[in-house]
């Protein structure tokens, strides 16, 4: 066997078994479907040159290294899960807002106070309007950093799931039987 030929076919011996295979354009690495070797291409200057990597996929370096990352970006999602459902039980209730109310209703109740006593409606009032807009203050800014955490959480694990489905298809490719 001549690397002439070599260059010049699409078929060459298992490196393996000696079986008569087509070699791949789209995969660098395939397994015999005679003996289930795992052989790479490898791109020389006198054309595609057959390797045998492994014995079985399992073996195959680049395999296993796209295992052990999806390996560890599932890990890492399963953290992000649990992280996110604590967080979302961190969800403002709904005391800071009606405490707001309240305030509003002070406020009301005071401003028609002075109607009798401008003293006394003025205090009433005065304290509601502040606690009113304290209220609301507390509440839009816990409201505002909830929903900050919660989109972010939420883009990572749709960012990772995605990065986790590129690394799987890879792995899967490499599973081609030729
Ligand atoms: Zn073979």
């Amino acid at each position: 066997m001549s690397n002439t030929q070599k260059s010049t076919s699409d078929v060459q011996p298992c490196p393996n078994c000696e079986t008569e295979l087509p070699v791949p354009k789209s995969t660098r690495s395939f397994i015999c479907r005679e003996c289930d070797a795992i052989i790479k291409v490898i791109a020389t200057d006198d054309g595609a040159v057959l390797k045998v990597v492994g014995k079985s996929v399992e073996e195959d370096p680049t395999y296993q290294s796209y295992e052990a990352q999806v390996a560890e970006l599932v890990a890492e999602l399963d953290d992000l899960h649990k992280r996110y459902v604590v967080e979302m039980a961190k969800k403002p209730g709904p005391s800071a807002f009606r405490i707001g109310l309240l305030g509003l209703v002070a406020f009301i109740a005071g401003a028609l106070t002075t109607i009798w006593s401008l003293s006394i409606g003025g205090v009433i009032g005065g304290l509601g309007l502040l606690v009113a807009v304290a209220a609301f203050v507390l509440h839009g800014t816990r409201m505002a950093a909830f929903q900050s955490r919660a989109g972010e959480m939420s883009k990572a694990i749709e960012r990772i799931g995605h990065e986790r489905d590129v690394i799987q298809r890879k792995a899967a490719l490499l599973k081609v039987t030729i």
